[in-house]
């Protein structure tokens, strides 16, 4: 359930900080310590769980959840009616660097270069 080495897991359990904008029994949501945008969250799962492309069919639900996170508290932050973008990297092409299914929120600002 939790990866000794995951700095994710660390910030999760309270080993690291991490000041949580947003919890509940599965999901922790935090600041981005190197932000892209004026709001730049992040949306964990509490379970580790290496990435997307490591999630099963039974994970599915809380991949949903983690999205219906970034919903809430793009709300919440007072971007949802601008816009804003979420993200899910996954992978060495899909630029992972931290091995911890995460989604990235990110608004406040115009995010040019479209990918997709
Ligand atoms: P990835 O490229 O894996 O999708 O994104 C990882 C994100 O985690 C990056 O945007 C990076 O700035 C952020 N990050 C890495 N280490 C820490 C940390 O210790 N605390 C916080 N709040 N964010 C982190
Ligand atoms: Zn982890």
């Amino acid at each position: 359930m939790k990866d000794a080495n995951c700095i994710f897991c660390k910030i999760i359990a309270g080993e690291i900080p991490g000041e949580p904008v947003y919890q509940d029994d599965a999901v922790v949501a935090i600041r981005d310590i190197n932000p892209q945008a004026p709001v730049h969250l992040l949306i964990l799962p509490r379970t580790h769980l290496a990435s997307l492309a490591a999630a099963t069919p039974e994970d599915m639900p809380l991949v949903c959840r983690l999205v219906q996170v970034a919903w809430l508290l793009a709300a919440k932050e007072k971007v949802a009616q601008r816009g804003y973008r979420v993200v899910i990297n996954s992978g060495p092409e899909g630029d992972q660097v931290v091995p911890h299914l995460h989604v990235h929120l990110l608004g406040g600002r115009h995010l040019s270069g479209r990918i997709g």
